[in-house]
């Protein structure tokens, strides 16, 4: 088994990120600059939107954070999304979800520019990506073509099963896998909660990636000799022996699987990494308009 190390390949990519920035403030030109916007106090959502605004200063980004209470209405978060809409000093914004049950989370995201939208959930932007146009691209599967790509998997012709259609994981993951490109061109099986028999499906992946929210419901049983499994899942499970009293798991039983499988994630240490530098990277294309250019060392 060999580790697909989220910690490496983030390495990676910051240190691409700083050096693009140190030479942008070189020229004279002002940094990229991510907004995230949060509603309420999930302490979920304020932990991820925290390693978020830390990851954009270790980059050398500027980031503002837009805390709003709970109660605030659908059309005062409107408003203020307008104002980031036009404001030419903030490349691009996330929203981060869930939002209070009382706000429609589309409406929010319709009202995101979709030249703005780094999480590339906005409705022009998810059917860019189905056209395979140039778009911003939902940020855990980028992150996780982005593994992929320097450990250099072969994706073509592949068999890759997918588990779980959620339109920020398992959907765009698929479509993603699917079109032609050099990470493609694999044969795509989605499957979710109403998939009949889901281990006869699993055990014919070439590459698995699981995106369902159920810690350790991937099993050794499960995956086909050599498979490179890709584990999404962040799952806390009960954990006496930890000072917190829980654990973060994955959707994939590592332990077992890992003598299996020919490459796999860890969780913590994968994916999760990869979301972040992701989001990075769309801030970066917002701000250049253009993707990242990898080869600076050749300069
Ligand atoms: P979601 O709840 O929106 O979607 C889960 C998907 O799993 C659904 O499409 C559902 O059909 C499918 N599913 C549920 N039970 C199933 C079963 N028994 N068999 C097959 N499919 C089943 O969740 P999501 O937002 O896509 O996130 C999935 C997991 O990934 C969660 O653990 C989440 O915390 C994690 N996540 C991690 C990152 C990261 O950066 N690593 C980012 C986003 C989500």
């Amino acid at each position: 088994m060999n580790l697909l190390d989220g910690k490496i390949v983030s390495a990676h990519y910051k240190s691409l990120l700083q050096h693009n920035v140190n030479v942008a403030i070189a020229k004279g030109l002002r940094v990229p600059h991510l907004a995230a916007v949060l509603v309420g106090s999930n302490p979920a959502s304020e932990f991820y939107v925290q390693s978020k605004m830390r990851s954009c200063k270790e980059v050398g980004f500027h980031s503002s954070l837009i805390s709003k209470d709970e109660n605030i209405t659908e059309s005062e978060l409107v408003t203020i999304l307008h104002q980031l809409n036009s404001n030419d000093n903030i490349d691009g914004y996330i929203v981060q979800l869930p939002l209070p049950k009382h706000i429609d989370e589309s409406k929010i995201i319709q009202a995101i520019a979709p030249s703005k939208d780094v999480d590339g959930f906005h409705p022009i932007n998810i059917g860019k990506l189905v056209l395979n146009q140039d778009t911003f691209i939902s940020a855990t599967p980028l992150g996780i073509t982005k593994i992929l790509e320097y450990y250099h998997i072969p994706t073509s012709g592949k068999h890759c099963v997918i588990i779980g259609r959620s339109h920020i994981v398992g959907m765009p993951m698929g479509l993603l896998m699917l079109r032609n490109s050099s990470i493609g061109n694999s044969t795509v099986t989605y499957t979710h909660s109403r998939t009949e028999n889901l281990k006869a499906i699993t055990s014919q992946a070439d590459i698995l990636i699981a995106a369902i929210g159920k810690p350790n419901y991937i099993t050794a049983d499960m995956i086909k000799n050599g498979a490179i499994v890709i584990d999404v899942g962040i799952n806390r499970i009960n954990d006496e022996s930890k000072k917190k009293g829980y654990r973060i798991v994955g959707d994939v039983d590592f332990e077992s699987v890992k003598n299996i499988a020919s490459y796999i994630t860890p969780v913590p240490g994968g994916v999760g990494l990869m979301t972040v530098i992701a989001l990075l990277l769309n801030t970066w294309k917002a701000y250049n308009n253009t993707f990242l250019i990898e080869n600076h060392k050749n300069e």
